[in-house]
């Protein structure tokens, strides 16, 4: 049990001297103290159980503390902690080889990073010089990093500052299939679909069709004739599980290779099983990105991240010296390593996608039930709960009431978080190892806290 300083005392801290949110919010109104973890299970410090939805925003991949992920990080840390990447050490030649094999061809050569914004701020940098263009596109309403170069590439208010950052970077509309102004509600890749009107005739979507061309204007008219990169998320995360008309990123990749810029699918969150169906978000949108950037999942919460490209693209890199002090350390590695064996073993992919499905299909009874939900949508344990103030206006819920639901599903016991560009969004990516059992445990408390709110209105 914790035997440690008191909560007000550590509280104090926090607001003293930790971490910028301090200045702001603790994420719930009365704070979470966590102690300990196992698997898809929080403790806090006076011992009360939670059932982890948000696994550190989609990071802990495998289960908190899994015993094998453990026991690799412990062999590894008793044998060497760090030498960098100058020399040969096994575990980061043992880990590229068993990464790139779950990549198709011809992405085959890796940088290992310790974030997703530092895989994402390299991924910049290559694509540049590679193709000797500066223009980068992205969707708004992603995050894909908050270091000033990246800082460009996110489009959400509340992750920028007045700083210089970001040139060339450019924001394009995001084909939101629920929210975006043309709606294409039948059109995503998802177990559930959304209940929105839509014009589409079978097979072809008429949304994508405007997005399409709103992309193409935007080449006519804000970048220069050549660009360097366009980056998506296959699902956007931090925007709350948005997912796009089904051929959006096939046009748009081919669009952008015809404007000489490469194409990177941010996996960061999407990457390493989660969306159950496939192993990498992109595969579900039938296309090969020119380079794959990660984090979170991929070391269960340790710090790490990588890039995935081609060798092509690599070699002009090459011609400078890139070095990273702790980027593929031994430690790192280990566990990575041991991560894609427990994905594997655990059979992990086919739980999310089992348990996902699941989850998805009776959150999708819940919509219908609750006026205040607008939307379901996702794809494995990559979900969303879009929260609307009614179904006809479609206007987000406001803060306040979201911080109620919010709050009362962690009272009884479930951690789920917030996204979307209005704070709009439930998003639940849990530990990849959550049963179904554990997704009934959540559905009632959840179908509690909206009726409690309900009841309250
Ligand atoms: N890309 C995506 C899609 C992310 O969700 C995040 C983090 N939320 C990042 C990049 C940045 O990763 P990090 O916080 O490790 O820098």
């Amino acid at each position: 049990s914790y035997q440690g300083m008191s909560k007000e005392r550590l509280l104090e801290i926090r607001k003293q001297n930790c971490h910028p949110m301090t200045m702001k919010v603790t994420y719930y109104r009365q704070p979470v103290f966590i102690h300990q973890g196992h698997m898809q299970w929080l403790w806090d410090v006076d011992g009360k159980r939670y059932l982890d939805l948000f696994a550190g925003v989609a990071t802990v991949s495998v289960g908190h503390c899994h015993p094998r992920v453990n026991e690799a990080a412990v062999k590894q840390l008793k044998h060497l902690w760090h030498t960098t990447a100058i020399y040969i050490h096994p575990q980061i030649q043992e880990y590229a080889e068993k990464l790139v094999s779950l990549l198709p061809e011809p992405l085959k050569v890796v940088y290992l990073t310790n974030s997703g914004s530092e895989a994402n701020d390299l991924a910049m940098l290559m694509a540049r010089l590679h193709t000797g263009n500066y223009d980068i596109i992205t969707l708004r309403g992603s995050y894909h990093g908050g270091s000033p170069m990246t800082m460009g590439l996110t489009s959400r208010t509340d992750y920028k500052y007045p700083v210089a950052s970001g040139f060339g970077c450019h924001n394009t509309m995001c084909p939101d299939v629920f929210r975006g102004v043309w709606g294409g509600s039948h059109c995503r890749d998802s177990p559930v679909q959304t209940i929105r009107e839509c014009n589409c005739s079978a097979g072809h979507c008429q949304a994508n069709d405007r997005y399409i061309e709103q992309l193409k204007e935007m080449f006519d008219t804000t970048v220069p004739h050549r660009i360097a990169a366009f980056f998506g998320e296959p699902i956007q995360g931090v925007g709350g599980a948005v997912q796009y008309p089904k051929n959006y990123l096939k046009e748009t990749y081919k669009l952008v290779r015809e404007k000489g810029g490469i194409c990177i699918a941010d996996e960061v969150q999407t990457g390493f099983g989660r969306t159950g169906s496939h192993f990498w978000g992109f595969q579900g949108h039938d296309i090969i990105p020119d380079m794959v950037t990660m984090a979170k999942g991929i070391a269960n919460g340790f710090p790490m991240g990588a890039v995935v490209t081609t060798e092509e693209i690599a070699r002009p890199f090459g011609k400078g010296l890139h070095f990273n002090t702790f980027g593929g350390n031994p430690v790192a590695c280990a566990i990575a390593s041991s991560v894609l064996d427990t994905i594997a073993e655990d059979r992990l992919q086919e739980n999310c996608a089992m348990v996902g499905t699941y989850l998805l299909t009776e959150l999708a009874k819940l919509r219908d039930k609750y006026e205040i939900i607008g939307d379901v949508r996702g794809k494995g344990l990559q979900i969303g709960v879009e929260m609307v103030t009614d179904k006809a206006s479609c206007k987000p819920l406001s803060p306040e009431a979201m911080a109620e639901i919010f709050e009362d599903t962690k009272d009884m016991g479930v951690l789920i978080g917030k996204g979307g560009i209005y704070g709009q969004t439930f998003r639940i990516k849990p530990p990849m190892c959550i049963t179904k059992d554990d997704a009934d445990f959540f559905l009632a408390v959840f179908d509690q806290a909206l009726q409690n709110y309900m009841d309250r209105r």
